[in-house]
C-alpha cells in the first residue's frame, strides 16, 4: 500500500475502532423520518461519515476535498458515507443543484449506494439479532428536509424543558444584545417566559400566525458565554418560502446549526467531519444532541464533530458567492466554463477525476487551512494522462510549408506518402495513427526564422530539420506578402531519409518539427486557456478579486489536427505532441466541427 499522507482523522477513526466503539443503533423511535427508515437497519460495527452539501450552487474543487475525505475514509475503514442534501434553507435551493451535485460526486468516482449483492462485512460477531447490516442495494442518499417533522418535535421538546424560547426582539436588538467577544450579551426581555407561553407562541409561528422575521425560536443557554455561538443561538425562523421538497408545508425553517447535529444523529453518523470554521459551533452541537438524547429523542452513542482545514488552490476562488458573480457578470461563460474551479468546469477543461482525487488525497487532512499550488494539480493531470492519452500532431499557429522538390522525389504532386506513428509509445493496443505527406504541410509559425538566434535548430535558410515521422527537409527560404508577412516557408525534401527506413539517420539534424498535411489535416477550433487570475491568492486581504482577472485567460485559434482525430469523441483526451494535453470539448465538439480545449502544457511553464 502506498504511504498515506498525514491525516489526523485516520488516527481518530483507528482509535475509535480499536476501543471497540459501537456506533448508534438505528433509532426506531423517530416517526416521520421516512428516508431514515428506508435506509434499513444499520450495521453497528461500521463507521459512518457524510458529505452534506447545501444544494444552492455547483460543487467546486474545495468540495472535492470534503467528498474524497468522507467517502475515502468510509471506504478505507469498511464504513459507509452518506450523501446528504442539507436543504433546510428554501430560498436558495434548487433541484438543478441537487442533480448537478449527484452527477459530480459520481463523476469523482464515489457511490452512495451499497451495491446489490455486496457483502456487508464487519458485523459484530455472536449477536446476530443486534448485528444489523446495511442491506445490499441500500441507498445512502438523504435529504435533511425529510427530518423537518422530527426537528420540529425536537424544538417543542426543548421548549417544554425550558431550554428554548420564542424571542420577539427585532433583528437589530438581537444583534446588539448578543454583545461581542469583549462584552457579555444582555438577556432578551422575552427570555423568562414560561414553557407554556413559549409552546403556544412556537405553535402560532408554525401555524402561520406571525409575519416573516417577526420572531425566532432561540436556545436558552448563556448570554455571557465567551463563545458567541452559545449566546442563545437561533433555532427556527419564520419564512414563507416554497421548499423544493416540502413545498408550502412549512412557514418556519430550522437554522443550519440546529438542523445539522440532528441530521447527523438521526443517520447514526459516527464521525462528522467538517471544516475549521465550524469549530466554535461544536459546543452547541454537543449541547443539542446531549439534551435530545437525555429526553429520549436521540439514541446513544451520539455523533461527534471533528474539524479539518479547508483546501485552497492558488489562482482560484471557491466562495460560491464569488463564483456566482463571475458567472452572472459575464466574466466567464457559465458555471461549466473551463476556467472555473467548479467540478463541472474542471471536467469540461479536461481534468480527470483521477487527477483531482490524487491531488486532494496528497494533501491529507490537517488542522490548518492549506494553500495548494495549482501546478500540483497539473502535475497529477500529466501523471494520469501521460500513461493513457493517445498522441496526435496538431498545429496551433499554422503557416504553410511548400516542398519544392515534391514531384521530383515522388514522381507526382498527387502522390501521398503514407506515414504512421504509434498512438501511444507504451500502449501498442491503442494501435497506429496513419497520416500522409503531400506537397504542402501546415507547420508552426515559430518553427521558421529568417535570421535565427544562436542555438535555433529548426527551419532557417540553409538548415536541415526533420519532419517528425517523415523526412529530413532543407529550408530554402520563404514567401512574403506586400506587407512583408511570411505567407509560406519553402523547403526541399532530402530523399531516402524517411523515419523508420534504413539509412534514415544518415543525415544528422538537430531539430525535429511537428506538422499536419494540408490535404488531410482537419481544421479545428483550439481554445487555449490560462489561469483566470493573475494573483495566486485572488481574494487575499481587501483586494477585489475582479481586479485581478487575467485578461488573457482564454484565446481561441484556428489550427489543424492530424486525420486520426476525425473520430475524436466529446471528452476524449489527447496529448498533442509538443503542445500539451487537450480534450475534445464535451459541449461544442462535433465530428466535422472539432473543438479542443487545452488542459495544460507538457511541463510546468506557468510564470516562465
Ligand atoms: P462555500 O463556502 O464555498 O459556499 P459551503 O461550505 O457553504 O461552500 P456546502 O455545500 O455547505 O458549501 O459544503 C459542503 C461541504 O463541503 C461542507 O462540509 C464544507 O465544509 C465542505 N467544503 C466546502 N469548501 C471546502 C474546502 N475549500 N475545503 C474542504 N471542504 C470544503
Ligand atoms: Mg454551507
Ligand atoms: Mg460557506
Amino acid at each position: 500500500d502506498a504511504v498515506k499522507p498525514s491525516n489526523f482523522l485516520r488516527a481518530i477513526i483507528e482509535r475509535d475502532l480499536e476501543q471497540g466503539f459501537q456506533p448508534a443503533r438505528h433509532f426506531a423511535g423517530s416517526p416521520g423520518d421516512a428516508a431514515h427508515h428506508a435506509a434499513g437497519p444499520l450495521d453497528p460495527a461500521r463507521i459512518r461519515t457524510r458529505f452534506p452539501p447545501e444544494p444552492n450552487g455547483y460543487l467546486h474543487i474545495g468540495h472535492a476535498k470534503s467528498i474524497c475525505l468522507n467517502f475515502g475514509l468510509a471506504r478505507d475503514y469498511g464504513g459507509v458515507c452518506h450523501l446528504r442534501f442539507d436543504d433546510t434553507n428554501p430560498e436558495k435551493e434548487e433541484q438543478e443543484y441537487v442533480d448537478a451535485i449527484k452527477e459530480m460526486v459520481a463523476w469523482l468516482g464515489w457511490s452512495w449506494e451499497t451495491p446489490a449483492g455486496a457483502a456487508s462485512g464487519g458485523a459484530a460477531s455472536g449477536d446476530a439479532a443486534s448485528a444489523g447490516t446495511d442491506a445490499a442495494g441500500t441507498s445512502h442518499l438523504f435529504y435533511a428536509s425529510n427530518y423537518f417533522d422530527f426537528m420540529y418535535r425536537a424544538a417543542e421538546y426543548l421548549v417544554s424543558q425550558d431550554l428554548a424560547y420564542v424571542d420577539e426582539q427585532t433583528p437589530e436588538e438581537m444583534r446588539v444584545n448578543r454583545g461581542d467577544f469583549r462584552t457579555p450579551g444582555t438577556n432578551s426581555p422575552f427570555r423568562s417566559r414560561s414553557p407554556q407561553e413559549n409552546l403556544a407562541r412556537l405553535r402560532e409561528m408554525r401555524d402561520g400566525q406571525h409575519p416573516d422575521g417577526s420572531m425566532v425560536l432561540r436556545a436558552k443557554i448563556d448570554m455571557a458565554s465567551p463563545n458567541i455561538n452559545m449566546r442563545d443561538p437561533t433555532l427556527y425562523r419564520v419564512r414563507r418560502a416554497t421548499h423544493h421538497n416540502t413545498g408550502d408545508q412549512w412557514c418556519i425553517y430550522p437554522m443550519y446549526t440546529f438542523a445539522h447535529p440532528i441530521e447527523d444523529a438521526l443517520e447514526c453518523i459516527t464521525h462528522s467531519f467538517c471544516t475549521l470554521e465550524f469549530e466554535d459551533q461544536r459546543p452547541f452541537y454537543d449541547w443539542l444532541v446531549e439534551h435530545l438524547a437525555a429526553g429520549g429523542l436521540l439514541a446513544r452513542p451520539l455523533p461527534h464533530q471533528y474539524e479539518f482545514g479547508r483546501l485552497n488552490l492558488s489562482y482560484v476562488v471557491t466562495s460560491k458567492r464569488k463564483l456566482r458573480q463571475l458567472v452572472e457578470e459575464g466574466h466567464v461563460q457559465g458555471w461549466d466554463d473551463p476556467r472555473m474551479p467548479t467540478l463541472v468546469g474542471m471536467r469540461r477543461r479536461g481534468y480527470t477525476p483521477e487527477s483531482i482525487r490524487a491531488m486532494v488525497e496528497s494533501t491529507g487532512a490537517s488542522k490548518t487551512n492549506s494553500w495548494i499550488d495549482y501546478s500540483v494539480l497539473d502535475g497529477y493531470l500529466r501523471a494520469d494522462l501521460e500513461g493513457k492519452a493517445a498522441r496526435a500532431m496538431a498545429v496551433v499557429d499554422p503557416v504553410k510549408l511548400k516542398l519544392e522538390n515534391y514531384a521530383e522525389v515522388f514522381g507526382s504532386l498527387d502522390h501521398r506518402e503514407a506515414c504512421s506513428a504509434p498512438a501511444h509509445p507504451h500502449l501498442p493496443e491503442l494501435g497506429q495513427r496513419a497520416f500522409s505527406l503531400g506537397p504542402e504541410l501546415w507547420i508552426e509559425r515559430e518553427d521558421f526564422m529568417e535570421t535565427p538566434p544562436k542555438g535555433y535548430h529548426r527551419l532557417y535558410p540553409g538548415n536541415k530539420t526533420r519532419l517528425k515521422y517523415g523526412y529530413v527537409i532543407e529550408c530554402t527560404g520563404c514567401e512574403k506578402n506586400a506587407q512583408g508577412d511570411i505567407t509560406a516557408v519553402l523547403a526541399r525534401l532530402v530523399p531516402d531519409t524517411k523515419s523508420g527506413t534504413p539509412g534514415a539517420d544518415a543525415v544528422k539534424v538537430k531539430g525535429v518539427i511537428t506538422w499536419v498535411g494540408v490535404h488531410d489535416g482537419i481544421a479545428a477550433e483550439l481554445r487555449l486557456y490560462d489561469r483566470l487570475f493573475t494573483e495566486a491568492q485572488p481574494d487575499a486581504g481587501d483586494r477585489n478579486f475582479l481586479d485581478v482577472i487575467n485578461p488573457h485567460s482564454k484565446r481561441v485559434v484556428q489550427g489543424f489536427v492530424e486525420p486520426s482525430l476525425a473520430g475524436a469523441q466529446p471528452d476524449q483526451k489527447f496529448q498533442f505532441e509538443r503542445h500539451g494535453y487537450f480534450v475534445a470539448d464535451r459541449k461544442d465538439h462535433q465530428t466535422g466541427a472539432p473543438v479542443f480545449n487545452k488542459i495544460t502544457g507538457l511541463k510546468d511553464s506557468f510564470g516562465k
